[in-house]
């Protein structure tokens, strides 16, 4: 593409998203600058960015930057338009982009494009897995970890992009146009950043913002915020349900559909839990547009067992089943993962105190029959356990000591479930390493 040449580029933020896009600017002959508010003597990009002849500024968002003709700005999402450079680049009306935008113009692979509040790794990864059995080249990228301009730059026309969008991505699309767009639900989150319900609804609708009616939206009907937002789409609507027969995906006598045609079994369907089913149906509602085949979809849900921490099935030790959901990190994740079982469950929680209780839990905690609890938060949840009068309850030192404390109070049948509803920064660097404590700990017990 020749539209960057010699046009002036600023490039906000380093990591590697700012880098790559950095890179492939320069490549393509923009007078690229980057600007990170963050000193850039020690950090590695920023020298690779220099060595490649590419100007690097770094302390501070100096407003001097937009003293000189800037054509274009792309930035990395996480950057506020509140930030005063962006505030004066919005007055002189210069288009604020992200990578995501520049990674659609340079692929000629279609896109599949994934957004919503919550389920978008998982879904992505469901997409991505059928389409890789059904050998159609998927390539995954965005959100989810591979930056999008460097996947881009390798994909083939006979590639898919299978994308995973956050809002603040979205706010940075001009052209982007996903041959099939999702849109799983809108819970409130992220109101810090976009103000209101409103505006973030706003920003995750631009999905479908450049679709015209041979573009599919696919969409949770039973969720009304999406319902509303997309009656503004000019795009072919496949509606999905797990509470009703739709013209897209649903269920019937525990069976899937997909517009009519029966695809596989809700019981052969290793993922658990209600919000999984949502997000296994807009997996196969993409799947089916783009051509995939019903034995893929069966040979992926029937031996899929979850994204790394997200409600992830571990093992099953005599007849006791573990499940890691460290990515749970609040109390709505908790309970989405509490809907998921029938069976009794030992729930292991707690960590980082935010200053909240956890009343919400305790309608969902009927099928908690003993809790462990660790960390900031343990005497908090020691009292939501007492008041959701659960017999059970043990505080234990961290994840490691959870796991056989959990084994020995443990029946055959039983659920051991890692679901913290907290952050994990009180005790681990990350919630990955949270999970991977309690993955290690589970094994131990053979
Ligand atoms: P995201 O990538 O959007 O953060 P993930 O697929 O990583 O979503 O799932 C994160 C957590 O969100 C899960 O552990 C689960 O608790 C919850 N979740 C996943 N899918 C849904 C859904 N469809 N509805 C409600 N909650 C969900």
């Amino acid at each position: 593409i020749n539209q960057y040449k010699e046009k002036n580029v600023l490039v906000l933020g380093l990591a590697k998203s700012g880098t790559a896009t950095a890179e492939l600017l320069h490549n393509l002959g923009a007078n690229v600058t980057v600007n990170d508010r963050s000193p850039i003597e020690d950090n590695e990009q920023a020298q690779y960015l220099i060595s490649k002849g590419i100007t690097v500024i770094g302390g501070s968002h100096p407003l001097s930057l937009l003293d000189q003709k800037v054509d274009v700005i792309f930035k990395n999402p996480g950057i506020p338009y509140s930030n005063p450079l962006l505030k004066v680049a919005m007055e002189k009306e210069i288009s604020i982009l992200t990578e995501v935008e520049l990674a659609y113009q340079i692929s000629e692979a279609p896109y599949i494009a994934i957004t919503g509040s919550n389920g978008k790794t998982t879904t992505t990864t469901i997409i991505n897995e059928i389409l890789a059995t059904d050998e159609k080249k998927p390539l995954v990228a965005g959100n989810i970890g591979n930056v999008s301009v460097e996947v881009a730059q390798n994909a083939e026309n006979d590639n898919v992009m299978v994308t995973e969008l956050s809002s603040f991505q979205l706010m940075g699309i001009e052209t982007f146009r996903p041959k099939i767009a999702i849109l799983l639900n809108i819970f409130e989150a992220h109101l810090d950043y976009h103000g209101s319900l409103g505006e973030y609804g706003k920003a995750k609708a631009r999905i479908f913002m450049n679709q015209t009616k041979e573009d599919y939206t696919v969409v949770n009907v039973d969720d009304e915020i999406v319902m509303e937002l997309v009656k503004e789409a000019s795009s072919t609507i496949i509606p999905f349900s797990t509470t009703r027969k739709v013209d897209g995906a649903y269920i019937e006598d525990g069976i899937v559909y997909f517009q009519g045609e029966s695809i596989i079994k809700v019981d052969e369907i290793v993922l658990p839990g209600k919000h999984n089913l949502e997000n296994i149906l807009a997996a196969i509602s993409a799947v089916k547009l783009y051509g995939g085949s019903n034995e893929s979809i069966i040979h992926v849900l029937t031996s899929f067992t979850g994204v790394k921490h997200r409600l992830q099935f571990v093992d099953r030790i005599n007849e006791r089943k573990f499940y890691n959901d460290s990515k749970a990190t609040n109390i709505l994740s908790t309970q989405a993962a509490l809907s998921s079982f029938d069976e009794n469950v030992i729930l292991l929680a707690g960590g980082l105190d935010r200053g909240n209780d956890f009343d919400e839990l305790i309608p969902y905690l009927k099928n908690v029959k003993s809790l462990i609890t660790f960390g900031e938060t343990a005497l908090k949840l020691i009292n939501t356990a007492e008041a959701a009068g659960i017999k059970h309850i043990k505080h234990v030192d961290n994840v490691e000591k959870a796991v056989p404390v959990a084994y020995e109070m443990s029946e055959s049948g039983d659920v051991i479930l890692l679901s913290p509803a907290c952050a994990s920064w009180d005790q681990y660097k990350t919630f990955e390493q949270r999970g991977d404590i309690f993955i290690n700990a589970v094994h131990k017990l053979k």
